[in-house]
């Protein structure tokens, strides 16, 4: 499992990969899960946290209510008794176990797009999850132990959040792709201005690493260059 380290000594565990990114926040006595991947990943992320001992989530972060990111929450909630939190615009999303698909962005993104449109208005329905905490502009985590917070970054969805962990590391979610080399804008988007405008918000901290949900960290000097070019 792809390990990070800040500076301030908080490790970041990347536990599924793959389809969806699951990280595991942790300072070696608290820790933070971020999204829950696939719901028929489910074994395999128990699996993943039995590997690593961890019998205690101090909170999930769910970086949107899609169905990759939330598949799981439910689970998760009910297994380890676990504060899910969330951005307001989605809790709905979260409660109702599905969510709007968002437009595609590029041609190809937009063809897919019409063509699942014409089977359903949503894709990839989850359990429901009840949220316990949510977030607005901005949200400390330090009452969870971490020197983290998280950060709203709307434009893939209006909810989306980034948790940006010692001002060194942010898990960004789906705001930005780490699949397209030299590129880091997302095949789906609802609002792709304030997907950008995110970038510079992120850009603003003082974050050198940006882990996406979708493939590999950007750097910070990619991002730039991404922002300056689509801004
Ligand atoms: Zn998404
Ligand atoms: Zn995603």
């Amino acid at each position: 499992m792809k390990t990070w380290l800040t500076s301030g000594g908080i490790r970041i565990i990347r536990i599924l990969s793959g389809r969806s990114n699951v990280f595991l926040v942790t300072n070696g006595t608290k820790n933070i899960l971020v999204d829950t991947g696939l719901s028929i990943e489910w074994r395999l992320l128990r699996l993943r946290l039995n590997k690593l001992t961890v019998y205690h989530i101090d909170c999930l972060i769910l970086t949107h209510s899609h169905f990759d990111h939330a598949g799981n929450a439910a689970r998760i909630r009910k297994a380890f008794r676990t504060p899910v939190i969330i951005h307001g615009n989605e809790a709905h999303f979260l409660k109702s176990g599905t969510s709007p698909v968002p437009d595609g962005t590029v041609t190809y993104s937009k063809a897919i797009i019409k063509m699942l449109s014409g089977i359903s208005s949503s894709i990839g329905k989850y359990r429901s999850c009840r949220h316990d905490i949510l977030v607005e502009s901005r949200y400390e985590l330090g009452n969870f132990g971490i020197d983290a917070y998280i950060l709203h970054t709307p434009g893939h969805t209006a909810g989306s959040v980034s948790i940006v962990i010692n001002d060194e590391i942010a898990i960004v979610g789906d705001t930005m792709f780490g699949i397209f080399p030299g590129s880091v804008f997302p095949p789906f988007a609802e609002d792709p201005r304030q997907l950008i405008n995110s970038w510079g918000q992120l850009l603003d901290t003082g974050c050198s690493l940006f882990l996406p949900s979708h493939g590999s960290a950007n750097t910070r000097e990619l991002v730039q260059k991404e922002y300056h070019k689509r801004r």
